[in-house]
């Protein structure tokens, strides 16, 4: 019988799943203190893991952890470094989630495009009409976008966005250009240069030392001022102070944010006041459907794994890393 830590609630269609496996067993952990992980950690083969940090000083406890499965596909709360020491394996969640972050991208494309909830607001106001001509709104067809980071999220954002005839380039070195240009998009190597005729930006990449503050003030003084930024990838990889100062001085149209460098985002971040950035709270997985195809894959994962029969795409190569 495999012991499995369900580390922070998850949809109950995974738990439903795991219960119906004659050979696991399983709790829920909700108390997620340091100092709780330690004293119950110890018992289990498996577990599950949300946002709860997850580092050396709780692992070293675990002599029987060999799995540990996210529920999602970043880790960055996970010590990859004691993984790979300890031979313990790390698993993603990697084919349930991209569809409902694509998805939330293009709500934020539109929504800022069309003036957030202004004419909404107007209406209810009594202003029919009468303020409308001072109210800017964007078309998205035909609109330049370019997508970094081409992998599971950045590649249905692509498809989605070629139902407004989107002119789509990619930037992601780690990516073929015969594979880009065989889907009809164009690879762009400079992305320097390549801001200067972008009207959206989105950012599809893992949160690492060469991607921190990849977007700040540098290349926000280039790009159009009727451009927008939509970042549901990691906090950090757009620089926020830079992001505030270049929305204030008009430099660009509007930002979307899902992801901030401290979640949850502190009260004094002037983002919150900021009127031209529309935020979501990490919430782009948050659909009914996400949630539950996500905590089965969670679960399905370890039950692989025991099996042998775990599908590659969902292990961490942690050695690359
Ligand atoms: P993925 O691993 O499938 O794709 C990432 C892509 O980024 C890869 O193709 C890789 O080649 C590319 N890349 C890496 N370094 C790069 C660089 N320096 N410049 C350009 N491209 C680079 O990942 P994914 O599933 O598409 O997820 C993308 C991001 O979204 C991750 O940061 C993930 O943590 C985040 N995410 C957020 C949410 C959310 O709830 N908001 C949900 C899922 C994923």
């Amino acid at each position: 019988m495999y012991k499995v830590a369900i580390i922070e609630k998850i949809h109950s269609d995974g738990l439903e799943f795991l219960k119906k496996k004659n050979n696991f067993d399983f709790d829920v952990i909700d108390d997620v203190s340091e100092e709780n992980l330690i004293k119950v950690l110890p018992n289990y083969d498996a577990c599950t893991l949300r946002v709860s940090k997850l580092d050396s000083n709780i692992l070293k406890h675990c002599k029987k952890l060999k799995v540990i499965s996210r529920h999602g596909v970043g880790f960055d709360n996970v010590d990859t470094n004691f993984l790979k020491e300890s031979g313990i394996t790390l698993l993603i969640t990697a084919t349930a989630n991209a569809r409902a972050v694509a998805e939330h991208v293009i709500y934020m494309m539109l929504t800022i495009s069309k003036g957030f909830n202004i004419y909404d607001n107007e209406v209810r106001k009594g202003n029919f009409k009468s303020n409308s001509n001072k109210i800017t709104t964007y078309e998205l067809f035909k609109k330049n976008i370019l997508i970094f980071g081409f992998g599971r999220i950045g590649k249905i954002l692509a498809e989605l966005c070629k139902a407004f005839e989107m002119k789509i380039k990619i930037y992601d070195p780690y990516i073929d250009k015969k594979i880009i240009e065989n889907l009809g998009y164009k690879k762009i190597d400079d992305y320097n240069e390549e801001i200067k005729n972008s009207d959206y930006i989105s950012l599809h990449l893992p949160l690492k030392k060469d991607t921190k503050n990849l977007i700040n003030f540098d290349i926000m003084k280039n790009m159009k001022k009727n451009s927008i930024i939509i970042n549901t990838s990691r906090g950090g990889i757009v620089n926020e102070n830079d992001l505030n100062k270049a929305l204030n001085e008009k430099l660009i149209f509007g930002a979307g944010l899902d992801v901030f460098e401290k979640e949850p985002i502190l009260n004094d971040n002037p983002l919150i006041k900021n009127k031209r950035v529309l935020l979501s709270p990490h919430t782009a997985t948050f659909t009914e459907e996400c949630k539950s195809r996500m905590s089965i894959e969670t679960v399905k994962n370890i039950v692989d794994f025991f099996s042998n029969k775990i599908n590659k795409s969902m292990v961490v190569k942690l050695w690359f890393l």
